[in-house]
């Protein structure tokens, strides 16, 4: 497996006052587990706050987890060589303007990989980056403009085109085209699967939007409050998700015809703070279907069926 996220957490200690007191714990990620495999997408849906952002730095390895691990081609991430880490999982943020340097030129920004970590002659990088920029849909004399000479779509050519100089095997995509209009949205959810199957890259691909998420994904996992609660191939998830928070996601996405409107389960409430989840299940208050179980025993991330996993306990033997 290309990465595996083992029981990841990620708490911040919360401190007020004059002696930094204590006040409580954020548990941002509590207790996740996923994979991507080779040249796989998978999505990763939520609602904000619930972590997915938290759980990309924590990929990316710009945090250190308060425990469990992050294993990339079966290595844990603190045992890899940054630079090499670096050259094997790239990011693409949402908002290409604050993410790209406006006193650089595109040629250089692209390039800049490259130059840092001194690869081929300077001849060959500058090369290299405006191949990449072909790749992209981008001219050779956009080499020479700046970031604020470019439309929101071509900006986020341009932030792709700065991922793939290393030829990385993973990109971790964090809301890459919700900051975009929706007719640009296509074309750049068009141009990832294209420069998938032509460098046979894997995404982790972050968004709150499950549209976006069936255009692109392999494979969906839902996050709550810190925690993966579903993880299914897109087929399985699309024509019947398992965990009622999943069912509330896909239930608001609107279908074009209206013969077929699923049926809505509406979620109640906000979500609940994650300095202080629910007791059991953390989606208990909320959720249609809750037991007596559910409010005190949270239960446990387990695959249901083949290739489908769930945290819930509809879908769980109950010990006596
Ligand atoms: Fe709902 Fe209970 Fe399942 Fe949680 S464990 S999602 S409360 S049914």
């Amino acid at each position: 497996m290309l990465l595996e996220i083992k029981d990841l957490k990620k708490h911040y200690a919360v401190r007020s006052g004059l002696l930094k007191t204590q006040r409580g714990i954020v548990r941002a990620v509590d207790g996740a587990n996923l994979s991507v495999g080779k040249g796989e997408t998978v999505g990763l849906v939520g609602e904000s706050g619930c972590g997915k952002s938290t759980l990309a730095r924590l990929v990316l390895g710009l945090e250190a987890p308060t425990s469990g691990e992050v294993l990339l081609n079966g290595t844990p991430l603190d045992q890899w060589d940054r630079i090499e880490q670096r050259r094997t999982v790239q990011m693409i943020f949402q908002d290409p303007y604050s993410s790209l340097n406006p006193r650089w030129k595109i040629g250089s920004i692209v390039r800049e990989p490259l130059d840092i970590h001194k690869l081929g002659s300077p001849t060959e990088r500058r090369a290299k980056a405006l191949d990449i920029l072909r790749r992209v849909g981008l001219g050779k004399e956009d080499a020479d403009r700046y970031p604020h000479e470019f439309s929101g779509g071509q900006r986020q050519r341009v932030a792709i085109a700065r991922a793939l100089p290393l030829e990385p095997d993973l990109i971790v995509c964090d809301e890459p085209v919700s900051a975009l209009d929706v007719s640009i949205r296509a074309q750049v959810l068009n141009l990832l699967k294209e420069l998938q199957q032509e460098f046979g890259l894997a995404y982790l691909f972050i968004s709150h939007d499950l549209s976006v998420i069936g255009h692109l994904c392999d494979r969906v996992a839902v996050m709550y409050l810190g925690r993966i609660v579903e993880l299914s191939d897109r087929a399985s998830f699309f024509h019947g998700p398992l965990h009622p928070y999943a069912k509330a996601l896909l239930s608001a996405v609107p279908v074009p015809d209206p013969a077929k409107q699923r049926s809505h389960a509406l979620l109640k409430g906000e979500p609940p703070s994650s300095m202080q989840p629910p007791t059991g299940c953390p989606f208990h208050p909320r959720c249609p279907e809750v037991m007596d179980i559910c409010r005190t025993t949270r239960p446990d991330f387990l695959e249901v069926e083949s290739g489908r996993s769930t945290a819930c306990w509809l879908y769980t033997p109950q010990k006596d």
